[in-house]
């Protein structure tokens, strides 16, 4: 990771949604608890802190590790650097590996062309529903999406930000890619708004965050059966 800029006397480090702090020591928390006394956080237990993190404040199931839903609240004190490693590890598997690797990234249609059964479908996804899906699911995550459909054919869809790089895209992007391209029952009015009892992970249920979050990027395109 980079240099830390100074805060208070202690050393910090935005990486993701996560914020680490050093002193002597690491802490780790929240980036939206900065400030909040370490009394205020609720400690965690580094040896469930894989589990923890897969759910959201409101206990629903994460699908993918970027998603800004990292609960919050909470905090890992006294850790050393492997256990700091550890800890970020289990919140982003294999990121910081990613970003010291700095490898090229994978285009959309390479991903798409290398999909088997159920998902072969997504290499049918139009230039249009690509955008749009892009904007849907990774405009809600925390890594800064450096693919794009083609090598050197960049996406008109807003990167993000930060240090957490993601170089292919994940297999929700693909999950979402593959649903988008089913028809929702024409007869059925579709949500507005998303379902709060609706997992976000159910791609399925026109409800779904994702769903929701695509047809307000405009996806109103042409779709085909399962
Ligand atoms: S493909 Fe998009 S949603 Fe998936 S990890 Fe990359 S930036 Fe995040």
């Amino acid at each position: 990771m980079d240099a830390a800029p100074a805060t208070d006397g202690r050393r910090t480090r935005e990486w993701g949604d996560l914020l680490v702090v050093a002193d002597g020591a690491y802490e780790l928390r929240h980036r939206s608890d900065r400030g909040v006394p370490r009394s205020d956080l609720s400690a965690r237990d580094p040896a469930s802190f894989r589990g923890f993190v897969r759910s959201d404040d409101d206990g629903r199931y994460r699908p993918f590790a970027g998603e800004r839903s990292l609960p919050t609240g909470w905090v890992l004190s006294d850790l050393d650097g492997r256990e700091l490693l550890r800890a970020v590890a289990a919140v982003y598997p294999a990121a910081v590996e990613e970003w010291a690797d700095d490898a090229d990234p994978v285009p959309y249609r390479e991903v798409a062309a290398r999909q088997t059964g159920i998902y072969e479908r997504v290499s049918n996804l139009s230039r249009e529903q690509l955008i749009d899906v892009t904007e849907a699911v990774c405009g809600n995550c925390a890594k800064r999406r450096e693919w794009d459909e083609r090598a050197g054919d960049a996406l008109p869809v807003d990167r993000g930000e930060g240090p957490l790089p993601c170089r292919e895209p994940c297999s929700f992007l693909v999950a979402a890619a593959r649903e988008v391209l089913v028809d929702e029952p024409p007869e059925e009015q579709p949500p507005e708004q998303p379902a709060a009892d609706v997992p976000p992970g159910d791609l399925t249920d026109p409800a779904n965050r994702y769903r929701v979050r695509y047809r307000r990027a405009g996806g109103t395109h042409t779709t085909t059966h399962r």
